[in-house]
């Protein structure tokens, strides 16, 4: 199983603005250059990761991208399951569909499976992915997303 890329794009993200400093907003395109996604992808997990509550835009001169305290407190598995959805692993209902889907017991055991793998996640916040040497790394990411 593999993350979609807007998944892993969003929590990029969020460790990133876990670590931010005081007064500190990154824009967009600033986050998108550190963490080395295209623009469009960040802007839409930016969105998506607002409508969620997790992270605040703040418009304007001076404006950008904060961590709410809701986000800080979320568990990855929480905002896993949210961006994943609920989809199926397999393409039981692609076009054509499976035609195994009548009778099939994979497909349950593979929920069961996802299930399993997100309630590990639930065991971990965003605020205990940046431990100290990681808040490090994150801290100094230039915007060509190497280290500084
Ligand atoms: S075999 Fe089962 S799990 Fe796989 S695609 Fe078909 S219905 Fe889905």
């Amino acid at each position: 199983m593999r993350l979609t890329a807007f998944t892993d794009v969003s929590l990029r993200l969020v460790m990133r603005l876990a670590v931010a400093g005081e007064g500190e907003l990154l824009t967009t395109r600033t986050a998108a250059a550190m963490l080395a996604v295209p623009y469009t992808h960040m802007a839409k997990a930016v969105a998506r990761l607002a409508e969620m509550g997790l992270v605040e835009t703040r418009r304007g001169r001076g404006g950008g991208l904060l961590l709410t305290e809701a986000g800080r407190r979320s568990s990855v598995g929480a905002i896993v399951r949210e961006l994943e959805g609920a989809g199926d692993l397999a393409g039981c209902e692609d076009d054509p569909p499976c035609p195994l889907r009548a009778a099939c017991r994979l497909r349950g055991a593979l929920a069961q499976a996802r299930e399993a793998f997100y309630a590990s996640l639930d065991e971990v916040t965003v605020e205990s992915l940046v431990s100290p040497s990681v808040r490090q790394v994150l801290r100094v990411l230039r915007e060509d997303g190497s280290p500084a």
